[in-house]
């Protein structure tokens, strides 16, 4: 009874408007207890006051501040000219790489078409560029030849899901599924893993996607540019991509573009001549973190 008493007097006081005003009528037996219990409990009430106030100025704080310091980013704002991708679930997310050094990563995303295929890997070669593909693992099992043909040229290949679903829509157990599948397609392909990084489908990302894949060893990589290639189909041009790219070039900028379009293949000689006559290199995705 006294317990029930001293919950309901806490419950009065953090909730005085809310549906434990019925409490209130314990309260007079408040006048009933002695010192030490009102002492006792004015103690307790200060202690779960405290607590919530160290929640709401530490913990909330901190993701606040680590999320106005993405939305701050000067990278990430730049894709205020493509699709808003900004989420809050970025802290554990990479979006851009070593923003110290005057270089930038390409990464080329995989599960549908394979049209501009043939002109990145001839480009990626006449400039000495080692790219960044991320794939799904029906692309790799249904173009074996093509996954080993960038394997072989000393490219990265990275974990983009089997099948290419919206991640936050799926268990934490399909989510790992995803992944695996996509890494045994590789691994039985071209004998090597996509850990640790992957790529989720439409940017769709929570907590559970990145807790799910971060304890099979796998960190989300976004980009800092969506260079948009992939709406070619809705009248989107190639030179509307080329200028879009070229007018992101900073330190540290992640290019997203596509194989399955005919822009990238159209326009990416010309984007690398472009970036590397100012003095930029173009590295991978590991040379460039
Ligand atoms: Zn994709």
């Amino acid at each position: 009874m006294k317990a029930e008493i001293i919950s309901n007097a806490i419950a009065v006081s953090i909730f005085p408007n809310s549906c434990y005003n019925g409490a209130r009528n314990n309260i007079e037996y408040l006048s009933f207890m002695n010192g030490k219990r009102i002492v006792a409990l004015l103690a307790v009430i200060l202690a779960v006051a405290g607590g919530g106030y160290f929640y709401r100025r530490e913990i909330l704080g901190s993701r606040l501040s680590a999320v106005q310091k993405a939305g701050s980013d000067p990278a990430v704002l730049s894709q205020a000219t493509g699709t808003p991708q900004i989420t809050t679930q970025v802290l554990s997310e990479i979006r851009h790489g070593d923003r110290s050094k005057k270089q930038v990563i390409f990464t080329f995303d995989g599960g549908a078409g394979i049209q501009s295929a043939d002109a990145i890997l001839a480009i990626l070669a006449k400039h000495h560029v080692k790219g960044t593909f991320f794939l799904t693992g029906k692309m790799v099992l249904g173009h074996p030849d093509l996954v080993r043909r960038i394997a072989a040229a000393g490219h990265e290949i990275f974990n983009h899901t089997y099948d290419h679903k919206d991640l936050t829509k799926l268990t934490e157990a399909d989510i790992k599924r995803e992944l695996l599948d996509m890494d045994s397609a590789l691994e039985k392909t071209v004998g090597s893993s996509t850990r640790p990084y992957f790529r989720t489908p439409y940017s769709a990302v929570n907590a559970k996607v990145l807790s799910a894949a971060g304890a099979i060893g796998y960190r989300s990589v976004e980009y800092t540019l969506d260079a948009l290639d992939w709406r070619e189909g809705r009248g989107e041009t190639a030179a509307q991509v080329q200028k879009r790219v070229l007018s992101h070039v900073a330190p540290g900028v992640i290019y997203l573009m596509h194989l399955g379009d005919n822009i990238t293949g159209e326009i990416l000689d010309k984007l690398f001549s472009d970036i590397e006559a100012r003095g930029y290199k173009i590295v991978s995705l590991t040379q460039g973190l």
